[in-house]
C-alpha cells in the first residue's frame, strides 16, 4: 500500500524533475518594446504589480509595455483638502443645518467669546 503511494507520486512528479521540492509561483510574462524598437520578455509572478516600464536589456531605454499599461501620472491625484475630508463625513445639507444650529447658539449668547455669554453676564450682573 505504502509502496503504491510512492511509486504513484513518483510517476506524477517526474516531468518536474529539476524542480522537485520546489514550489513555483504562478508566472506570467510580460512583453516590452524600447524606443529603439528592441522587444524583450520579462517573466514575472501573476501576483506582481506589473510595472508600466522596464530597463531595456539590449540599449538600457526605456521599454514600454506591451500590453497597454500606462505608466502612472503622479501629479494626477490632487491632495485631499480639509474641505473634501468633511464632505466625506458630512453632506452640505448637514453642514448648513450644523451651522444654523450653531449661529444661533452664538446669536442667542450660548457660544462664543467668554464676554458675550449670556450666562456670564446674568452672573456679573448678579455678582455686581
Ligand atoms: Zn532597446
Amino acid at each position: 500500500m505504502a509502496e503504491r503511494t510512492l511509486r504513484g507520486a513518483r510517476l506524477g512528479g517526474q516531468s518536474f524533475e529539476d524542480e522537485r521540492g520546489i514550489e513555483f509561483a504562478a508566472r506570467q510574462q510580460v512583453g516590452y518594446r524600447c524606443p529603439q524598437g528592441h522587444e524583450f520578455e520579462i517573466t514575472m509572478s501573476v501576483e506582481a504589480d506589473v510595472p508600466a516600464v522596464w530597463e531595456c536589456p539590449r540599449c538600457g531605454g526605456e521599454g514600454l509595455s506591451v500590453s497597454g499599461i500606462q505608466p502612472e501620472v503622479k501629479a494626477e491625484k490632487p491632495a485631499r483638502t480639509h474641505w473634501d475630508m468633511l464632505l466625506e463625513r458630512r453632506s452640505e445639507k448637514e453642514l448648513e443645518d450644523i451651522l444654523k444650529e450653531r449661529l444661533q447658539l452664538l446669536r442667542d449668547g450660548e457660544i462664543g467669546p467668554a464676554h458675550l455669554h449670556r450666562v456670564n453676564q446674568k452672573k456679573r450682573k448678579a455678582t455686581a
